[in-house]
């Protein structure tokens, strides 16, 4: 029997199920890239991820070439290619792995349909996550909402049942008569390069990057991860975004590294956790496809949003006067990727601050973001607009000269992101007064203190009970006040 698999969010050839599971069933086989016309909406894919992903491109046919497969890239709508490549290529069987994002359900929908009409069977598999939503479930068969619940369930269903990654498949022939394709025959490939730094795309890269990451920094992440002046995450965000890295490997080797290297074990677990929590925001929108565009919690429709033009404008070029926000935003801005506590700060300043609708800046970070992923970028922006499942409480919100002081507290991040204040002192840096502040950097744009009370009133009036939170969280504590 003859095969395709069609690659979209699993470009590697290593540890890949749908492709494992065809290799096993066909004699022959071609692989298949389909640049969907939706792609060209820059809102979709954003210049900086469809540079990242020729880039993957370009990596996996040369690793397809150098197993003498050619790697057939087209362009047009999925359920129409498709069924033609099955046709011309004689293929009984499509292999694909699972994308459980409400447009990618459409679409896959779709091509299965058009495949079936024309007597071809689909082979579908869970690559993306370790665990999809129907997989861990409350004791009475329900979705949890809380993190934490979550987290303990999905270790226990891991203990039982850990989902190790394979070797690369053993590739079946080619099927003969066909050539690559280049990725500029079917894009005008330099109209969508992007300027550096983007990361190094490619399975090498990815896994070059995750072996560096858990020889080095991992044992000190539960510290550092925090902290945007310390190079302490793994920043393999694009490559889990593209299917370039295994998730399934991230726990394996991490596991492995733990127990071979036992001062590392509360690092290691609190990175595997993160891997949790990118399986939870997936499970949430798997479940709530609404999520994407709504909030999670209702109650929170009736807040009444800043329009606020100036507000969003300022934000989004880094220069709210507020310098932890502004580096966070230039970060961002210029390379494509912000360190996680930047993201809920910058967020928070939004939501909060200048009480602007997350949704603007969530369609903003997916503009921008190598990363930018519907699940987990609507998550984060839901979490910090206190909108999301287990969120941020209301009333709890960032200060965010205090989470300058706190995260980086000798103003390195802020240096390299704003060089206007590289020659403030450390101890003015994230709060620098009208003496000291340069002439090009501007003055805060709002007072936190007061922004922070209308914000507790706006979602205090948007909420049906009216009840009030207790004084003392009101007043500050939590995370990071
Ligand atoms: P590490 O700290 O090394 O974590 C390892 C991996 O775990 C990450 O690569 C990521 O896949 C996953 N992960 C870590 N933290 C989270 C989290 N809070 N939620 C979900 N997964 C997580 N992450 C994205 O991948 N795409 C997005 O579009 C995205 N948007 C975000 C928007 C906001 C407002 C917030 C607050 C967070 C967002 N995140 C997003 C989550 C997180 O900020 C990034 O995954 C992380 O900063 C990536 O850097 P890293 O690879 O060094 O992470």
């Amino acid at each position: 029997m003859r095969g395709l698999h069609w690659f979209r969010g699993d470009l590697r050839l290593h540890d890949n199920t749908a492709l494992s599971a065809l290799c096993s069933r066909v004699e022959q086989w071609l692989p298949v890239f389909i640049l969907d016309p939706r792609f060209d909406e820059d809102s979709v894919l954003g210049q900086r991820r469809h540079s990242f992903l020729l880039d993957c491109l370009e990596h996996l046919q040369e690793d397809l070439r150098q197993r003498g497969v050619p790697f057939l890239l087209r362009r047009g709508e999925p359920h129409k290619v498709v069924p033609e490549l099955m046709h011309q290529t004689g293929a009984r069987l499509l292999s694909f792995n699972e994308d459980t994002t409400p447009y990618a359900r459409r679409r896959d929908d779709a091509v299965e349909r058009a495949v079936t009409a024309i007597g071809g069977k689909v082979l579908v598999r869970t690559d993306r996550v370790v665990f999809r939503a129907s997989e861990v479930q409350t004791a009475a068969g329900k979705s949890y909402g809380v993190y934490s619940p979550y987290r303990t369930t999905w270790w226990k269903r891991w203990q039982r049942e850990p989902r190790p990654s394979t070797p690369g498949a053993r590739l079946p022939a080619a099927i003969p008569g066909f050539a690559t394709t280049t990725c500029d025959g079917v894009v005008a490939l330099e109209s969508l390069r992007t300027r550096p730094p983007l990361p190094t795309g490619g399975e090498v890269a990815a896994r070059q990057r995750l072996r560096i990451f858990l020889e080095t920094a991992v044992a000190n992440y539960h510290v550092d991860r925090d902290r945007p002046d310390v190079d302490g995450t793994s920043r393999l965000s694009p490559y889990l975004r593209f299917g370039v890295l295994s998730v399934r490997e991230c726990f394996e080797r991490g596991l492995e590294a733990a127990a071979q290297e036992p001062p590392s074990r509360p690092g290691v677990a609190k990175w595997l956790d993160e891997l949790v929590w990118r399986d939870f925001y997936a499970a949430i929108l798997e479940e709530n496809p609404r999520v994407l565009r709504h909030n999670h919690r209702r109650e929170f429709d009736a807040v009444k949003w800043n329009e606020d033009d100036e507000g969003f404008e300022a934000w989004c070029q880094g220069r709210t006067g507020f310098p932890v926000v502004d580096a966070g935003m230039r970060q961002l801005r210029e390379t494509g990727w912000m360190h996680n506590r930047m993201r809920m700060v910058t967020a928070s300043f939004l939501t909060k601050d200048l009480l602007i609708d997350w949704r603007r800046g969530e369609r903003f970070f997916f503009e921008q973001l190598v990363d930018g992923d519907p699940a987990s970028n609507s998550g984060g922006w839901q979490w910090a607009a206190s909108t999301g499942t287990d969120a941020q409480p209301y009333f709890r919100i960032f200060n965010p000269t205090l989470q300058g002081k706190r995260w980086d507290p000798k103003g390195n991040y802020v240096r390299r992101w704003v060089p206007e204040l590289s020659d403030v002192p450390a101890a003015s840096i994230h709060a620098p007064t009208e003496s000291i502040r340069p002439k090009d950097y501007p003055s805060p744009i709002l007072d936190h203190a007061q922004r922070r009370v209308a914000a507790m009133e706006r979602f205090q009036a948007a909420r049906p009970s009216r009840s009030r939170p207790p004084l003392f969280l009101q007043q500050g504590g939590g995370q990071g006040n």
